[in-house]
């Protein structure tokens, strides 16, 4: 299988060169070609399989110059004891009807562990196949629980350094120490005095300086990427969707062939894109809910196919979803458009000229055909996450809160009577300060106590890696203005 840019079809790339490229030269996407078909037999036969299992099945499909023992090989690292349950993607069981997917037993305690654990392998295993001999350092701005999991990821794997900036007054005290505290011999950690926008344009601007990548390249290394827009990080999440469904096939809840609906909570379009992705390969997929913050760009989008970004920015509880330009939906429009790369680059011209566009009648209807959308505000969320909590006893963070008040809500709207399983991303215990105030409980305290108060508060315990917090001293102190980001990267590698 090869793949194709979603601005330009006629440049075609190995699996291998699509991963290590990470976006194509033109802007675009890489996005396959085709797509294999996954038959009834053979998701009934994932079924019988753990979850590395399924994983090889699934991904060797795509990776083309990979062999199975290999792709067996990063499964079986990515997917193990640095997981707290060797179901890997558990589902859980609120009601009847209702199962959360719960992708947030990794080592970061948030579902970018269930790509970035694996995107190390294969991203270096991509640039030994191209021939490429440098050491790639991995830069990345991050506005939470992306940094902490590609540090987690990139942590000591050979081949490779990391470098992370955020925000010195824009992410949660847990995720500031988780990422402050990160072990590892080729990682490093530094906060920017300024907003997000800000340490991401830094990087940027590392990522075009010509003159730094040649001093680089003669110092033996290449720069790289590690956000969602890589075709090997989306690879990986296509996975659970297929998994999911085979584990309601094995407790009894659905019929094979039988279909279900999905919710995602939503923000740059990765994760429910994956589920178009498994809905594409035969998964009997009924419909997939793409549910917002206030920040409800894609909620207008889904539902008139106008998407517009000149809008207010709202900072939420719901962090990782504040988000008004969400990259993945550019791989959604080339699916939709039948694969114009036309169509797709006339879409994105607008969008960088004026910051919105409006899709075709016929694209819109696509859209209709499968996707539904909804928003919660924080007010909704953390009612949700009350009720929730009140009637099962499961606790469940903000993000998969706005999701799962969206499920209900479109529930009943539409009445959908499928199996909804409602995809969780992120554990409660990185967002205590909000579920505190969710659940009418006082907050006070830094954030690693605020673990103890939720634990104490509620019964349910904490995953270890974010327990462990409290004894962590933080080991990368410094802050940087904004004009000292590529000295530090100097500084880190050269
Ligand atoms: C990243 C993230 C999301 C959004 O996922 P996308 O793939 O960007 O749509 C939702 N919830 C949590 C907790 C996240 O970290």
């Amino acid at each position: 299988m090869r793949y194709v840019s979603t601005r330009n079809t006629n440049l075609s790339l190995a699996p291998a060169e699509a991963i290590a490229q990470g976006l194509s030269r033109d802007g675009g996407l890489f996005v396959p070609e085709t797509l294999p078909h996954i038959s009834a037999e053979e998701i009934a036969s994932l079924g019988s399989m753990d979850y590395c299992g399924r994983a090889v099945s699934i991904m060797s499909k795509f990776l083309d110059g990979f062999s199975i023992t290999e792709i067996a090989d990063y499964t079986a690292r990515a997917y193990g004891k640095n997981f707290d349950t060797p179901d890997i993607a558990p589902l859980r069981r609120l009601d009847e009807k209702t199962y959360f997917l719960e992708l947030w037993h990794g080592p970061t305690c948030a579902f970018k562990d269930m790509a970035l654990q694996v995107l190390p392998y294969l991203l270096t295993a991509s640039m030994s196949k191209n021939g490429m001999k440098e050491k790639v350092c991995i830069l990345v701005a991050t506005s939470g629980d992306t940094g902490k999991a590609a540090l987690e990821g990139f942590r000591d794997v050979e081949g490779t350094k990391i470098m992370v900036f955020y925000p010195e007054n824009g992410v949660s005290d847990i995720q500031k120490l988780q990422m402050t505290s990160q072990e590892g011999g080729n990682v490093s950690v530094c906060a920017v005095r300024g907003n997000f926008d800000d340490a991401q344009a830094g990087v940027k601007q590392i990522f075009s300086d010509r003159a730094l990548r040649e001093e680089l390249r003669e110092n033996g290394f290449t720069l790289s990427s590690a956000n969602s827009i890589n075709w090997g990080r989306l690879l990986p999440q296509i996975v659970y969707y297929f998994s999911a469904y085979c584990d309601l096939l094995n407790n009894g809840s659905i019929i094979p062939g039988e279909s279900v609906t999905f919710c995602v909570p939503t923000g740059n379009f990765g994760n429910i894109l994956a589920g178009y992705y498994a809905r594409l390969m035969g998964l009997p997929v009924n419909r997939l809910v793409c549910a917002s913050n206030r920040n409800n760009v894609l909620t207008e989008f889904i539902k008139t196919g106008a998407y517009d970004r000149n809008r207010p920015f709202y900072t939420t509880i719901s962090p990782s979803m504040d988000i008004l330009v969400s990259s993945n939906l550019e791989r959604l429009l080339y699916l939709l458009s039948g694969g114009s790369d036309a169509e797709v680059s006339q879409y994105m011209r607008e969008l960088a000229a004026y910051g919105r566009y409006q899709v075709s009648e016929g694209l819109l209807e696509g859209i209709s055909a499968c996707f539904d959308a909804g928003f919660c505000d924080d007010a909704e969320t953390k009612a949700v996450i009350r009720d929730t909590f009140q009637r099962s006893g499961i606790l469940i963070d903000t993000h998969t809160a706005v999701a799962l008040g969206v499920a209900q809500k479109l529930r009943e709207e539409l009445g959908d009577a499928s199996t909804t399983v409602v995809v969780s991303t992120a554990s409660p215990y990185k967002f205590c300060g909000s579920v505190l105030e969710a659940l009418g409980k006082p907050v006070s305290g830094t954030g690693p106590e605020l673990i103890f108060t939720l634990e104490r508060e509620t019964g349910v315990s904490a995953p270890a890696p974010l327990r462990a917090l409290r004894s962590k001293v933080p080991r990368f102190n410094g802050s940087v203005g904004k004009e000292e980001l590529m000295s530090q990267v100097r500084h880190f590698l050269l």
